[in-house]
């Protein structure tokens, strides 16, 4: 539907996020249609996946991988494509 923005005033209210850093509570990996499942075999803990996850989903301890926390990981699949020893597979949800 194209909305001529003149009259954006008349346009029905929709959804609004009024509370600050909700995110948190919105459990968003039940949107996933593909899971990422890690080999601890073949990780040498270079933290690239960590750096490059954009839900926070990759867990460090000590400097190395303690595991996926997977309630916000929307199955992306960016942390399998850049680990560069392919310790990251996707699979299906
Ligand atoms: S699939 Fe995406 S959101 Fe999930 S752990 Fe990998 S990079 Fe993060
Ligand atoms: S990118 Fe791959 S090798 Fe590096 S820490 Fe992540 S899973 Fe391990």
């Amino acid at each position: 539907m194209m909305v001529n923005m003149a009259d954006h005033n008349s346009m029905i209210v929709g959804d609004r996020v009024i509370e600050p850093g909700n995110s948190e509570k919105f459990q968003t990996g039940d949107w996933r249609s593909q899971v990422p499942v890690l080999d601890k075999e073949k990780c040498i803990d270079c933290l690239t996946c960590w750096i490059f996850c954009p839900d926070d989903s990759i867990l460090t301890k000590d400097g190395k991988i303690a595991g996926l926390k997977l309630s916000h990981c929307k199955g992306c699949g960016i942390c399998a494509k850049v680990c560069p020893k392919d310790a990251i597979t996707m699979k299906g949800d």
